[in-house]
């Protein structure tokens, strides 16, 4: 199995634009943003808040999966040429999200990083389209998805000739309800001690809730993970998804600040 550290003893790396995830690189790439794109206005704030952190990722949905049909669904086709558009302002890498195989070659065309979210995971329409690439792929865990199913889905991809996939942790499905999912941190551990792929930790998302994402994701630094994915906006209680996890920019920028000692602790670089 080509995830699998007897297949390969050292850790990928993938290229994205001028950056590297993964590898040897000893780096926690962040990569923050809103839920979804809304409006220039929005998405251009969110890049000026990430160039002042000197972050070089910025994720935003254009195609959202969302739980209900009757909630906003994202600004599509019209929101990825947005963000073509704040790569070119800004020389950020984008991250976005594909919901149903209509789309996912734009979005191969147009994104940096193609991400295929929790519900998308085991479309493998989704999955051999990405094979055929070699875009990096970020491939987020199902939330009732085991270990084992979730590195064969990426194997879907890997196995169909793209080698840039990393895997994301965002939260599974418990008995618990209190919190929107529960972060499988033990999950992390397995998957960097038996996989060659880069793991990527998205608190944002398992929480649910601003107020444990701090703490959250200084744990999955301190575990010396290859990336992070937060959710943040200018104006969270505005937004039209994921509004009650997103971090405002000074809660933002104040956790920024406080990962580093962190990550600096366990030989990482933010
Ligand atoms: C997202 O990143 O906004 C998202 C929809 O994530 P997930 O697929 O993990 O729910
Ligand atoms: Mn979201």
């Amino acid at each position: 199995q080509l995830a699998s550290k007897d297949y390969q003893s050292y850790k990928r790396n993938i290229k994205i634009r001028q950056d590297v995830l993964g590898g040897n690189t000893n780096h926690t790439m962040m990569m923050a943003g809103p839920c979804s794109i809304e409006s220039w206005e929005q998405i251009s704030q969110t890049a000026e808040l990430l160039k002042s952190l000197n972050i070089k990722t910025l994720r935003a949905g254009c195609f959202k999966p969302r739980t209900s049909p009757y909630t906003f669904q994202g600004m599509g086709e019209e929101g990825l040429k947005m963000l073509v558009k704040v790569r070119e302002t800004y020389d950020l890498n984008i991250i976005t999200e594909v919901k149903d195989s209509s789309h996912v070659d734009l979005v191969i065309d147009h994104a940096d990083i193609v991400q295929i979210g929790t519900k998308a995971m085991y479309d493998q329409s989704i999955l051999r389209k990405c094979g055929k690439s070699t875009k990096p792929v970020l491939l987020k865990r199902g939330f009732g998805t085991t270990l084992q199913e979730f590195v064969q889905a990426a194997e879907f991809i890997l196995s169909g000739g793209n080698p840039n996939v990393m895997l994301c942790e965002r939260g599974i499905r418990t008995f618990e309800n209190k919190t929107r999912f529960t972060l499988d941190l033990t999950g992390v551990a397995y998957l960097k001690e038996f996989t060659n792929l880069p793991v990527v930790v998205d608190p944002s998302h398992a929480m649910g809730y601003r107020y444990g994402i701090p703490d959250l994701t200084r744990a999955a630094v301190a575990m010396g993970i290859d990336g992070l994915l937060i959710e943040t906006h200018p104006t969270p209680e505005l937004a039209k998804s994921d509004a009650a996890q997103q971090l405002n920019f000074d809660e933002f920028t104040k956790m920024f600040h406080s990962l580093k000692p962190v990550a600096e602790a366990v030989g990482q670089k933010l």
